[in-house]
């Protein structure tokens, strides 16, 4: 029998139990399907390399892909609202730890945002960092990667050290520092004192010595002011408890163009191997990982 042939109060109930039905099957069955695309999808735009160091390399704002089904964020009432890209932050990230898997043959934690921070801002709290519930699954994956890379980081050395990076364009040559005047280096400062900040074997005065111009200056008290690290930092810096010293490092033009990305990268590793040789690796209790790194 066919729907016109019913009474009209029998068609409206058949029809109601009908779109009831279809309602439950939408909204029981529908959200999950939907979650288990967003969380695979996710996972696609996330570079992540489990690491064999205690050093995480993080690049939130480099990514160049777009989010399918998410229009850009229009930031309203969001404070230091902004979409640009931190340019060759992402390949920044990856060269260095190229260089330090060539050296060393070990690897640093890495973990890039391959999103555009049009979509996602991966440097906010979740509040300011997207707009859309679909983008929620590419945020979380991002900062799963970084506490599941801490939490590791922990368990097999005790602590480590996360760089977080970013681009500027205030200074072409200059590599701004963000700890949020040294909070989140707290524990770096608390067990070795300035020199593991500032000295020739940290990793800025490794680089100030090898030419690069860090601000604030390392030999004046100057506080941080342009910068002083980011949601990342004042999460996972060790001011938290967190054991991991987190600094947000903001790169100029010069050092991230394509022509000099190769010699950043190279002194970076070089920086880094110094640190991790005199404050990371042998402060650890067992010092498991220091033997199979090559010898100086
Ligand atoms: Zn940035």
């Amino acid at each position: 029998m066919s729907c016109r042939h019913l009474p009209a109060i029998a068609r409206c109930s058949w029809l109601a139990r009908l779109t009831r039905a279809l309602l439950f099957f939408a909204c029981t069955f529908l959200p999950a399907y939907a979650l288990a695309q967003t969380a695979a999808d996710s996972d696609k735009l996330l570079t992540f390399w489990a690491g064999t160091l205690p050093v995480i390399l993080a690049a939130p704002h480099g990514g160049r892909e777009a989010i399918p089904g998410i229009t850009p964020r229009r930031g309203v009432g969001v404070p230091q609202f902004t979409v640009a890209r931190d340019s060759n932050t992402a390949e920044l990230a990856e060269a260095i730890a190229v260089k330090l898997r060539q050296r060393l043959g070990a690897t640093p934690f890495l973990i890039i945002a391959r999103f555009e921070r049009k979509f996602v801002d991966a440097n906010r709290d979740p509040a300011a960092a997207y707009e859309m519930p679909q983008a929620k699954p590419y945020y979380e994956s991002y900062h799963r990667a970084i506490s599941q890379s801490a939490e590791t980081i922990r368990q097999k050395w005790g602590s480590g050290l996360l760089l977080d990076i970013h681009a500027q364009g205030t200074q072409a040559e200059a590599i701004f520092c963000g700890t949020d005047n040294g909070k989140s280096v707290s524990q770096l400062q608390k067990q070795f004192g300035n020199a593991a900040l500032r000295g020739p074997k940290s990793l800025l005065g490794h680089l100030a010595s090898t030419g690069y111009k860090i601000l604030p200056d390392l030999t004046s008290q100057e506080r941080e002011s342009r910068y002083t690290g980011g949601f990342t930092t004042r999460t996972y810096g060790s001011h938290q408890g967190t054991r991991i010293d987190a600094i947000q490092l903001e790169i100029g033009s010069n050092l991230r163009a394509k022509a000099n990305l190769e010699r950043t990268a190279n002194d970076f590793a070089d920086a880094i191997e110094v640190f991790a040789r005199e404050y990371l690796l042998c402060r650890n209790s067992d010092c498991a990982f220091a033997p199979s790194l090559p010898r100086r």
